[in-house]
């Protein structure tokens, strides 16, 4: 593989605007799901190198450029990011397609055009954050003061891995913080290319660095070190619940985007041919690693056979190919591990009882090199089996049939997840109703898998806390400050 083409600066970390090797200059290698190739190596960073990362981001918040800039001078850098990103889109998108195993079409088509317009959005929002005068009794002047919370860690999983990043770094930056950016083990190479394309945005060093490793110990020395004002952290809900306690003694702030087990509820009166494409769409999408994917398929009774025969037909046809290839829309799964964890799911499923009706196993493509997993779908799962119950977090579908309303939204809340829902059906009282009634952060209303960087994202009860994208995003970046003013002469 050309390691040139696909890392200019192998096996470096990037704090305080420098290419660094790591403190004991150990590499190691990302490799190429699709393949099992390794593509490059990158640093193999631990607590001593996470402590030079905090260090230059605590200076650059503290003093230098970044604390006396405007915030319309910090939008323009922002707004030029995002132009960065456009320009060098298919770049950018090779290597995530590279690293990932995702289809060319996602990373390019999807995953670049949203960051891109993740730092457009958070660049208007410099300008936009401020605090206010509030008619307090007495002779004072009473104000408060929006203020950045200071440096954050961003901690990041592999799924969508600059997307994910840039929803935290784009409005941290805009709200005059600093950051510590670590990718997650496997998909280190967009963000490291990212603060290339900072540098040349002008960032000043210090606001943006990007540390990279394979080991536990990055991730949980970032969460432990007092230089760290707030862990932005995206994953799987057990990390969470550690960075939980590990960030405790500190007592940071944290915000947590956690997993899912999102229903996909369709009613009989749907749009069913609709429906059909929206709940292939919902799981397969992604390759199923995505944290909202539709992954619990509730069908009314009456229609649920038919329905399932077109899903069927259309799983059958979500057949793997290279993820370079523009034509491909469904790639590799992102490594060994996550095959072997998806595949274990699916032998599960079957062992409780669930019947395979398309896919069911790993799939041939790639001769036996790559990570494919085959597009899968169950039917005659229960709930409460555990393919219904626990994120597996690949192209594996559970239908599970429903009576009425009040059924379909009673087994769609049953379950520790609530980060997405949707529901399908002509009749609009109803659709509402239940929009209402479903405990997730997002519900979408014939449609599935939308995003803006205006629309509000996070999770309701195991899927997490705080909200990501829209002017909520602000909030998480942003702490208040009472003023008092005597005007008594
Ligand atoms: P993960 O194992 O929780 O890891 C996520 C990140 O956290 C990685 O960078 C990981 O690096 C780091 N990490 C792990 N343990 C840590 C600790 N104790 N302290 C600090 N950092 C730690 O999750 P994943 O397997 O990468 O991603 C899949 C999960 O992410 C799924 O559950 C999915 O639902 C969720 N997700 C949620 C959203 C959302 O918006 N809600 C979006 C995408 C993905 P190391 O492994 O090197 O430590
Ligand atoms: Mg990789």
């Amino acid at each position: 593989m050309a390691t040139a083409v696909v890392q200019p600066k192998p096996g470096k970390l990037f704090i305080g605007g420098q290419w660094l090797d790591a403190a004991d200059s150990r590499t190691y290698a990302t490799l190429n799901p699709a393949t099992g190739e390794a593509l490059t190596v990158v640093a193999e960073a631990a607590e001593r190198d996470a402590d030079a990362a905090v260090q230059a981001a605590r200076k650059a918040f503290e003093s230098g450029p970044w604390p006396e800039m405007s915030a319309s001078d910090r939008g323009r850098i922002l707004w030029r990011l995002g132009d960065l990103v456009d320009k060098h889109t298919e770049e950018l998108a090779t290597l995530e397609t590279l690293d990932n195993g995702k289809p060319i079409f996602e990373s390019r088509y999807v995953d670049m055009p949203m960051v891109a317009e993740v730092f457009r959005y958070f660049a208007g929002w410099a300008t936009k954050i401020h605090g206010e005068t509030v008619p307090v009794k007495g002779p004072f002047l009473h104000y408060t003061l929006r203020e950045p919370v200071g440096v954050i860690a961003a901690i990041i999983p592999w799924n969508f891995p600059l997307l994910m990043a840039s929803w935290k770094i784009a409005p941290a930056l805009a709200a005059g913080n600093t950051v510590v950016l670590k990718p997650a083990p496997w998909t280190p190479l967009t963000a490291l290319r990212f603060a290339e394309l900072c540098q040349e945005a002008g960032v000043p060093d210090g606001v943006l660095n990007v540390v990279t490793g394979s080991t536990r110990e990055l991730g949980r020395a970032l969460v432990r070190h007092p230089g760290v004002d707030k862990v932005a952290f995206t994953g799987s809900t057990a990390t969470g619940q550690e960075i939980i306690r590990e960030s405790a003694a500190s007592l940071k702030h944290v915000s947590l985007e956690l997993g899912g087990k999102s229903p996909n509820i369709v009613f009989a009166d749907a749009d069913l041919d609709a429906a059909v494409k929206g709940a292939t769409l919902g799981i397969f999408y992604g390759k199923g690693e995505v944290c909202a994917a539709g992954s619990r398929l509730f069908v009314e009774k009456k229609v649920k056979d038919d329905f399932l025969h077109k899903l069927v037909e259309r799983a059958k046809k979500t057949i793997p190919g290279d993820p370079l290839d523009p034509r491909t829309r469904f790639g590799s799964l992102v490594s060994v591990e996550q095959m072997n964890k998806v595949l274990g799911y699916i032998e599960k499923g079957k062992a409780e009882g669930a019947a395979v009706v398309a896919g069911g196993g790993r799939a041939e493509f790639g001769g036996g090199k790559g990570c494919f997993v085959q597009a899968t779908v169950f039917d005659g799962v229960r709930n409460d089996m555990t393919i219904a119950r626990e994120e597996i977090f690949g192209p594996v579908l559970a239908t599970i049939e429903f009576g009425d309303v009040s059924d379909a939204v009673r087994q769609a809340n049953d379950n520790p997840y609530g980060l997405a829902a949707a529901v399908w059906t002509r009749d609009i009282a109803r659709a509402h109703r239940v929009a209402g009634l479903l405990r997730a952060g997002t519900v979408w209303i014939n449609t599935y898998n939308n995003y803006d960087p205006a629309a509000a994202f996070g999770g309701y009860k195991m899927s997490g806390y705080g909200r990501e994208l829209s002017m909520h995003a602000i909030e998480l970046y942003t702490q208040l400050k009472s003023v008092w003013v005597n005007l008594k002469d």
